[in-house]
C-alpha cells in the first residue's frame, strides 16, 4: 500500500477532526440517511466518538506490533504516518492488516464525509461488477447487480473492511504476478 492511501486516510481525519465538523456532529452521511433507515446504525455516533475510535483502532493495532512506540505524533492525523514508520519491522500478516486497516480507514472517512461515490471504486466480492452503491439505510455497499444475490436469496451487501480487504488481496496478487 501505500502511502497514498495513507494520505487519503490522512487528510480525511484532519477534516473529520476540524473544528467545524467536531462541533456539528450531525455533518456527513446521516443527513442524508434514509427516513426508513434503523437508528443505531455505526453512523449514528458522533464525529469525535468516531474520530477517538478509528485513532483507538490504529494505536492498537501499532501497540500489538511494536508494543513500545514512539509517543503519538502532535497532530491526529499524522497517526497513518506514525503507524506505518512505528511497525517497519512487521511481518507479511501483520502489514496485510495494517494496510486493510489503513485503506478501511479512507473508504470510512470518504463515506462519512459524504463521498460515498467511493465505493463504486470496488467491485462487488461476489459478482465482480463495478456497480456498488452505498446504502445509507443499511450502511453498507450494496450491488446492483440483480442477479447476484447471496445463497439465501438477499441482495450482496459489504462493509468498507471488506471492500478493503479484497483491495488489499488483489493489489497483492497484481504485484505478484507483475514481478
Ligand atoms: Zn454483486
Amino acid at each position: 500500500m501505500g502511502r497514498n492511501t495513507a494520505a487519503d486516510a490522512a487528510s480525511a481525519l484532519r477534516l473529520l477532526n476540524s473544528p467545524d465538523m467536531r462541533q456539528n456532529p450531525e455533518h456527513g452521511p446521516r443527513e442524508r440517511r434514509a427516513p426508513s433507515s434503523t437508528p443505531g446504525a455505526p453512523l449514528n455516533i458522533s464525529v469525535v466518538d468516531y474520530v477517538t475510535r478509528q485513532v483507538g483502532q490504529i494505536v492498537d493495532y501499532t501497540v500489538s506490533v511494536t508494543p513500545q512506540p514512539k509517543p503519538l505524533p502532535e497532530r491526529l492525523e499524522d497517526v497513518y504516518d506514525w503507524c506505518i514508520e512505528q511497525t517497519g519491522e512487521a511481518d507479511d500478516t501483520e502489514r496485510r492488516r495494517r494496510d486493510t486497516l489503513i485503506e478501511t480507514h479512507a473508504l470510512e472517512h470518504a463515506i462519512r464525509l459524504g463521498e460515498t461515490d467511493e465505493v463504486c471504486k470496488h467491485p462487488c466480492p461476489r459478482c465482480g461488477c463495478w456497480g456498488l452503491e452505498w446504502d445509507h439505510g443499511g450502511n453498507r455497499a450494496l450491488c446492483l447487480n440483480r442477479r447476484c444475490r447471496t445463497p439465501d436469496g438477499s441482495a450482496s451487501t459489504w462493509t468498507p473492511a471488506r471492500l478493503a480487504g479484497q483491495k488489499v488481496r488483489r493489489t497483492e496478487i497484481w504485484r505478484r504476478n507483475a514481478t
